[in-house]
């Protein structure tokens, strides 16, 4: 999608540890009209699948994920992370291991909001080593729903989680492959 990389390269900064901060348009300030263009693009990959879920993780994925579940005309359900020892048995639980905090958090699902008969699209801004989705994969599993595919904003290409989740069998549609970057010089390189 042209018009993100465009501003992936313009307000991109990139940071030690292969991170990529974009505060100003999607994890922090956000771009609303941007958003909306990026809901459009994934409703037209994913217009030959059945969706009735979108399902994201808390918190940086919840403002794409309501934008793109507007272009779907469906709801969205985030899943939690959670400290709480005793979880209830109503709750689809596993664990995720946070990238960019180093953490591993216990990541919830109320019963109530997903289970069998539900076709789910995964949404996330970022895809690195794929433990988020991963996580999100196994919860939908867990929960007897359908797995539709998965729509990334920003997946840094140079990382394996798309390698892993494709090798799955999971049908992951990213708006921008990120090839490399370099933190001396700024410059990003992107995938086709
Ligand atoms: P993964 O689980 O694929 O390793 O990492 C994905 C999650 O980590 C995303 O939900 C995102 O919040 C965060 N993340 C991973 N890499 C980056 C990055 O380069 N920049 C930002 N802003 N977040 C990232």
């Amino acid at each position: 999608m042209k018009e993100l990389k465009d501003r992936i390269r313009r307000d991109g900064i990139i940071r030690a540890g292969n991170v990529l901060k974009v505060d100003s348009f999607l994890n922090h300030q956000m771009d609303i009209q941007l958003f909306e263009a990026m809901g459009q693009e994934f409703r037209r990959r994913f217009s030959d699948v059945e969706i009735n879920k979108i399902l994201t993780i808390e918190a940086s994925g919840i403002g794409i994920a309501c934008v793109v579940a507007q272009s779907f005309r469906v709801p969205v359900v985030f899943a939690k992370k959670t400290q709480t020892k005793n979880i209830s048995g109503e709750v689809y639980t596993t664990k995720v291991e946070s990238y960019t905090h180093g953490r591993i958090y216990d990541v919830i699902v109320s019963k109530e909001f997903l289970g069998k008969g539900d076709k789910v699209l995964l949404i996330d801004d970022f895809l690195a080593n794929g433990k988020a989705l991963e996580g999100l994969a196994r919860l939908v599993k867990d929960s007897g729903a359908e797995l539709v595919g998965a729509g990334i904003v920003i997946e840094k290409g140079f990382q394996i989680g798309g390698q892993t989740l494709r090798a799955q069998g999971i049908r992951v549609e990213s708006l921008a492959i990120v090839d490399s970057m370099d933190e001396t010089t700024g410059e990003i390189v992107f995938c086709e």
